[in-house]
């Protein structure tokens, strides 16, 4: 079985929690995009952890985990993310971790080339991306130019130096141009011998190891980096992230791109956030969106800071749930909904007085208006329920009113952070 988990909104949807959760059932766990601007928190029996590279089923010791070739990896931030993990007691070896021969390596200029065009653009219109300045968005650039190093690179350095002074020298076109000194070559292998080195022992096709994997009838999961909404194409350009968040593209970029996927479980937030800059159509201001950034801790899990928060917005969870081809839902921090009297669900935009009821355009999403509903909340503690039945009524309608809005089953209802506070609704 192939099962994708992919975010429906625009990310921090509590995928590393599902992933922790559901991964009791399945053998491997792959990550297949994006880099360390993900921040997937994890609370189990073992402690409260932040992935940001490996793959939520690194904390269960029988699963293997996987780095795909759709990733960027910074070796700095893999090599400090290992030892973290490692001083917490989780065991890592090449027996529980593959990385990919094939995924790229985000450079130490890819973080400066980032931070200095988040600076540019900054001064120049005051208005920045909203990147996570980890230079994901330099990288794949690179790796689209054709000029990005490969972990399997690592394997025989003495041709990456060969190809390296001319990249460095292209690179530093850019560099200067931005007024900053050159990067020299020396100290990129410095940097390559001094986290490349202990990483080797993790490289192997992972293409190979997948297939073999699934040949043999093991349960494979894919876990997504943020959501729909941030997804390179289908997401709001340009305030997206710079890889494909969608499930489709799982297999390719885990490495399997002959196999095709069973079943997509989209994750979904019971209200909206939204962490960084972009269109957010039903955005709270002012106490409303402190109320609720407090009550659900919204402060993003890779950089702290506050999310912008709102409430359920059908009209982008079904565009997220279309392109996710998700089969089912897992609804979360349903719980953090407990303090509300009335909830406000966002059923639709309107523009110049029309009804909109698809996800428009990033250019027009700027002038939507949301148009809310009201619905009566449960206004107690649902924290400690573990059946559908134990669930008030409100909440229950609630779930069955946002599954109408969206056309999509809500198997999984989350109740808090820890591994089992989770519902099974069928
Ligand atoms: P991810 O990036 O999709 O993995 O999500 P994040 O880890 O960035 O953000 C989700 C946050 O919500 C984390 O702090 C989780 O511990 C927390 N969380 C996940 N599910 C629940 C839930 O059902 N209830 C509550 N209260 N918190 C949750
Ligand atoms: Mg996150």
């Amino acid at each position: 079985m192939l099962t994708s988990i992919c975010g429906i909104n625009w990310g921090d949807e509590g995928k590393g929690r599902m992933v922790d959760l559901l991964s009791r059932d399945f053998d491997i766990v792959c990550r297949y995009q994006g880099g360390n601007n993900a921040g997937h928190t994890v609370i189990n029996e073992r402690g409260r952890f932040i992935l940001n590279l490996l793959p939520s089923g690194i904390l269960r010791e029988d699963v293997v985990n996987v780095l795909g070739c759709g990733m960027v990896i910074d070796l700095k931030h893999l090599c400090g993310e290992i030892e973290k993990l490692r001083s917490a007691g989780i065991k890592i070896t090449p027996d529980n971790l593959k990385i990919s021969d094939k995924a790229v390596i985000t450079m130490p200029y890819n973080v400066l080339q980032d931070v200095m065009e988040e600076d540019r653009l900054t001064k120049a219109t005051g208005k920045p991306y909203g990147s996570t300045r980890r230079g994901i968005a330099p990288v794949y650039a690179d790796k689209y130019m054709k000029k990005a190093f490969r972990m399997g690179e690592l394997l025989n350095t003495e041709l990456m130096f060969r190809r390296l002074p001319d990249i460095v020298a292209w690179k530093n076109l850019t560099v200067t141009a931005y007024g900053y000194d050159p990067v020299g070559v020396e100290d990129m292998k410095d940097y390559f011998r001094t986290y490349g080195e202990p990483l080797k022992e993790f490289i192997t096709d992972t293409g190979v190891f997948l297939n073999e994997a699934h040949a043999a009838g093991r349960n494979i999961m894919f876990e997504a980096q943020l959501g729909a909404l941030r997804d390179i194409d289908y997401g709001i350009v340009p305030y997206t992230s710079s890889s494909s968040t969608i499930a489709a593209y799982a297999p390719i970029g885990a490495g399997v791109p002959n196999l095709k996927l069973d079943k997509s479980i989209g994750i979904m937030k019971a209200y909206s956030s939204c962490v960084g800059e972009g269109p957010f159509a039903c955005e709270y201001f002012g106490e409303q969106a402190e109320r609720l950034r407090e009550a659900g801790g919204e402060y993003g899990a890779a950089t702290g800071r506050p999310r912008r928060v709102g409430p359920f917005d059908a009209v982008a969870s079904r565009y997220g749930i279309r392109c996710q081809g998700a089969d089912e839902i897992a609804l979360t921090k349903l719980d953090v909904l407990d303090g509300y009297e009335e909830i406000e669900i966002c059923t639709h935009y309107e523009l110049n007085g029309k009804r909109i009821d698809e996800f428009p355009f990033t250019d027009v999403l700027d002038y939507c208006k949301p148009v809310f509903e009201k619905v009566k909340g449960w206004n107690c503690d649902i924290t400690g329920c573990k059946k559908p039945e134990e669930l008030p009524q409100e909440a229950v309608d609630y779930i069955r009113l946002l599954e109408k809005l969206c056309g999509c089953r809500i198997r999984y209802v989350s109740v808090g952070a820890e591994r089992d506070a989770c519902i099974k609704m069928y």
